[in-house]
């Protein structure tokens, strides 16, 4: 079956009957806590194997309901994408490269056997949406409308096969700054016992199934007083590769700067990408190649390696103070952010907050 989507999609919009008060709002809007509070309505596209993608509208958030056979629940096929919508001080609202989360939405949901989503329906429901509920993004430094785009297989049917059928859905939740009260170092513990992803698997694709396997290393990390798990590649367990939720990176004393490649097991993270790029205006000597954990810890003990950092939409750059396992427990740097850290996460909230300009065409006017 051909189906044309056009342009500019069209979302139809019905407005919830029950949107919160004013009071319960601004209550939300005070102190937005990460995926706790979400806006009055959300955003839709049902997908058929005969229709295509029908049915685009913005419509009362509120509970799903699955028939009991509904493969998501059975057999993990869905995926998702996170970014953030702000608020810019004149009252436009923009939204940070949205372009490459509707690319790497379209390849996580090849890689999961659903369907790809044009990317002018992709920005088309996060736009229809920001429309409708943009009294909820919250007016505060450093906060913005977390987007959660998400795909699931809903046909209700047993068999282990792809489904014909797929809703496609965003939702937001106002959030604020990550870290109360400043960018605080986070510790990390190296998982030697569990990997999160194998090569010719899932981990380049951004599906729930990921997040499951890492669950249970972080819950064991937590239990220790740790704060994150970075994972180690699953073939030798020699090098690094990322953390549940953040990609991460490595800064030498000499100023060049070292991060994981796109093996095809991690994910390919908007911030890294853009991170890279901002480093090397800078004058950093970027590369893209394995980080050995031998070599990691024998740079921590020398001092050559200065700053280590995870970063990801979420928390933006995270400095990493200290990073341990079974067999060691070391401390990066003096244990606070580090100068590159600062610098270049300043740099970045700042063309996201709209405090700089934009060179590189990053910010999107929704
Ligand atoms: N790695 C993983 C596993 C993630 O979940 C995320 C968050 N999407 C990232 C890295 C960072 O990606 P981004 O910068 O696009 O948020």
């Amino acid at each position: 079956s051909t189906v044309t989507t056009p342009t500019s999609p069209t979302f139809e919009i019905h407005l919830s009957d029950t949107p919160a008060s004013t009071a319960e709002r601004e209550a939300a809007l005070a102190a937005p806590r990460f995926g706790v509070a979400f806006t009055d309505h959300m955003a839709r596209i049902s997908w058929s194997q005969d229709a295509g993608w029908t049915h685009r509208r913005v419509e009362k958030y509120g509970p799903l309901q699955l028939d009991p056979a509904t493969a998501v629940l059975h057999y993990g096929q869905e995926v998702f994408e996170g970014l953030k919508a702000y608020r810019y001080p004149d009252g436009s609202v923009w939204s940070f490269r949205p372009e490459a989360n509707a690319a790497r939405f379209a390849r996580s949901a090849y890689r999961l056997a659903l369907p790809e989503l044009p990317e002018a329906d992709f920005l088309g429901a996060i736009k229809a949406l920001v429309e409708v509920d943009s009294a909820w993004i919250p007016p505060g430094d450093e906060t913005s409308l977390y987007l959660r785009p998400f795909m699931y297989a809903s046909e209700p049917f047993l068999g282990v096969r792809p489904s014909l059928e797929a809703e496609f859905l965003v939702i937001a939740s106002p959030v604020g700054p990550y870290f109360a009260g400043g960018v605080k170092p986070v510790s990390i513990w190296v998982s030697r016992e569990y990997a999160r992803a194998g090569s010719g698997g899932t981990g380049a694709a951004k599906c729930g199934g990921n997040y499951a396997a890492s669950l249970l290393p972080q819950q064991q990390a937590h239990a220790q007083g740790f704060d994150q798990v970075c994972f180690l590649d699953a073939r030798t367990g020699t090098q690094l590769e990322e953390l549940g939720g953040m990609n991460i990176v490595v800064v030498h004393a000499d100023g060049s700067v070292v991060t994981p490649p796109l093996s095809g097991t991690i994910l390919e993270g908007v911030t890294r990408a853009s991170i890279l790029t901002l480093l090397e205006e800078a004058g950093h000597e970027v590369s893209e190649r394995p980080v050995l954990l031998e070599d990691l810890r024998a740079g921590l003990a020398d001092g050559s390696v200065t700053e280590v950092f995870a970063c990801g939409t979420a928390a933006v750059m995270t400095p990493i103070g200290r990073l341990a396992s079974d067999d060691f427990d070391l401390v990066v740097g003096d244990g606070t952010a580090g100068p590159v850290t600062t610098r270049i996460r300043a740099q970045l909230t700042d063309i996201q907050y709209g405090r700089a300009s934009d060179p590189h065409g990053w910010m999107h006017r929704l």
